[in-house]
């Protein structure tokens, strides 16, 4: 059994010392070998601020050249890493520092006063937040450097985005990174020629993840402050950028940017992920020539552990695909029954944080149930229907939000929609509907009921629909569907 390799930065530093690692859209660069030194530099200042192996660090910032610079120099002590989302509250980061038992917390100049307070509010002291420009680089190296890495080490803490309940911090090892990274590139047939675009955050998981694959098999990435579709196709068109990680409501503005326009022949596909794929937005990318993979994961498996394979990409539309080569898949029902999704492999968490009772509850024997309701269709694919929580029970009848949401995104005048269940005398649960029209706000209510009608059974048409500005979001920009009842109280026209 295989317990250490070597550290994967000091390897690309070896193999590829002058070969590009990172680029910035601003044109910054960094080699294997300049990541490297720089790492080695950072973790030297840290050690000297107190930093020991095991020890909690928090990273509060956006996608900055800094930002791999600070995993890797964390990763060069030994440090486990905190990853906060730089879209939450004082309130809520303090939360996760204190939960993390955090002892350090880095960030960027942008979030000082946020990241004061959060500091304040967990009783960390001002001398333990370290901002990047503090960050004084005259040292060579850390006295006590990692030059092996342990895969059964701790290596990040991540919170889920807190969709269903209360964020858990996702403890992950060294061994949950690398198998992730190795069973990745398997899948896609990746190959250091490739570059892969990075606009999701680092601090999720899809972001973090091609930073790793970054490592382990050096291939270049391009790191972008955030997502901005012209931008984004700019730097496909430009830069040799081959593959790309989104999530659906990124491909569907890049696809309206794009108009007629195609994207070049080398570009290989969009990685989907993070939430439902509406079938309607995958049809018009395939009418666009667009690749896209579906893919399936969460926080807890390390970014993707089902994946659809490019050459099923066309044929198997609407598919997440087929675990990866190192994952197992099963659902408890019957071959193509819907039941809760089930996965195991060397990517999946050891458990929360300090949350033995949570871990236990989907946690057994490898296997962890994931909350989420899917089925397997005759060759084995995996289709997500959706969460289990978010299942609306109507006159005995299953109804999944997630179906009404994609035919009501398909539909012309419609930007947004959101779909939850209310309490009916007769049925049990109804659906209904909230809806953010596009800028035309030409759309009308009988429009949308009678377009459901002609798309749906009616026990799934949606019995009230409301027009609001926006939907309910979390910090992850993720549809927070219990939150729709709220906006259903201030609604004037339904009381
Ligand atoms: P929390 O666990 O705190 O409620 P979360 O589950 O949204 O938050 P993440 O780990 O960021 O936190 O998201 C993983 C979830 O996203 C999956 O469990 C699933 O519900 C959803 N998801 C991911 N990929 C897909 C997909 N291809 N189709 C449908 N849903 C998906
Ligand atoms: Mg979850």
């Amino acid at each position: 059994m295989i317990t250490t390799i070597p550290h994967w930065l000091l390897k690309q530093a070896e193999l590829n010392p002058g070969e590009t690692a990172i680029e910035m859209d601003d044109g910054a660069t960094l080699s294997y070998q300049e990541l490297h030194e720089k790492s080695l530099q950072y973790a030297a200042y840290f050690e000297k601020s107190g930093v020991k192996k095991g020890d909690h660090v928090a990273v509060l910032s956006s996608n900055r050249i800094e930002m791999p610079i600070v995993i890797h120099s964390l990763s060069y002590i030994g440090a486990v890493i905190v990853l906060l989302n730089t879209r939450l509250t004082a309130k809520e980061l303090a939360f996760q520092l204190q939960d993390a038992e955090a002892a350090l917390m880095v960030t960027e100049p942008e979030f000082h006063s946020v990241a004061g307070d959060a500091a304040h509010r967990a009783g960390l002291s001002r001398e333990k937040i370290v901002e990047f420009r503090e960050i004084h680089l005259e040292e060579a190296q850390p006295t006590h450097m990692q030059t092996e890495i342990n895969l059964g080490d701790l290596f990040t803490i991540m919170y889920t985005s807190g969709t269903t309940g209360n964020p858990k911090g996702v403890q992950l090892t060294y061994g949950n990174h690398w198998a992730s990274a190795v069973s990745s590139a398997l899948n896609l047939s990746l190959s250091p020629s490739e570059k892969w675009l990075v606009c999701l955050p680092v601090f999720h998981v899809s972001g973090f993840s091609a930073l790793i694959k970054n490592v382990v098999y050096g291939m270049p990435i391009l790191l972008m402050k955030r997502f901005e579709e012209k931008a984004v196709i700019n730097n496909i068109r430009q830069t040799g950028v081959t593959m790309l990680s989104a999530v659906s409501v990124m491909l569907q503005r890049m696809m309206s940017e794009l108009g007629e326009q195609q994207l070049p022949d080398y570009f290989r596909g969009v990685l989907l992920g993070g939430g439902p794929a509406p079938k309607p937005l995958l049809e018009k990318a395939k009418d666009k020539k667009i690749p896209v993979f579906q893919t399936y994961g969460m926080t807890e498996t390390a970014s993707q552990i089902v994946t659809l394979n490019p050459k099923d990409a066309l044929r198997k539309l609407g598919s997440a695909g087929k675990p990866l080569s190192t994952a197992s898949l099963k659902i408890d029902a019957a071959m193509g029954e819907v039941g809760e999704i089930k996965v195991k492999g060397p990517m999946v968490t050891t458990g929360y944080y300090k949350r033995e009772e949570a871990t236990a509850e989907v946690m057994s024997d490898g296997w962890l149930a994931t909350g989420d309701l899917g089925y397997q269709d005759n060759e084995g694919f995996l289709h997500v229907v959706d969460r289990r929580k978010d299942l609306i029970i109507s006159g005995g009848e299953n109804i999944y939000p997630a179906e009404i949401e994609s035919v009501l995104s398909g539909m012309e005048g419609i930007r947004e929609a959101g779909v939850t269940g209310i309490k009916d005398k007769k049925w049990g649960q109804v659906p209904v509907a909230f809806i953010v029209s596009d800028t035309s706000g030409a759309i009308r209510e009988e429009d949308v009921l009678q377009f459901c009608n002609s798309e749906l059974a009616s026990y799934k048409c949606p019995k009230e629909i409301h027009f609001v500005d926006k939907l309910p979001r979390n910090a992850s920009n993720k549809l927070m569907r219990r939150e729709l009842l709220y906006l259903r109280k201030v609604d004037g026209d339904k009381g």
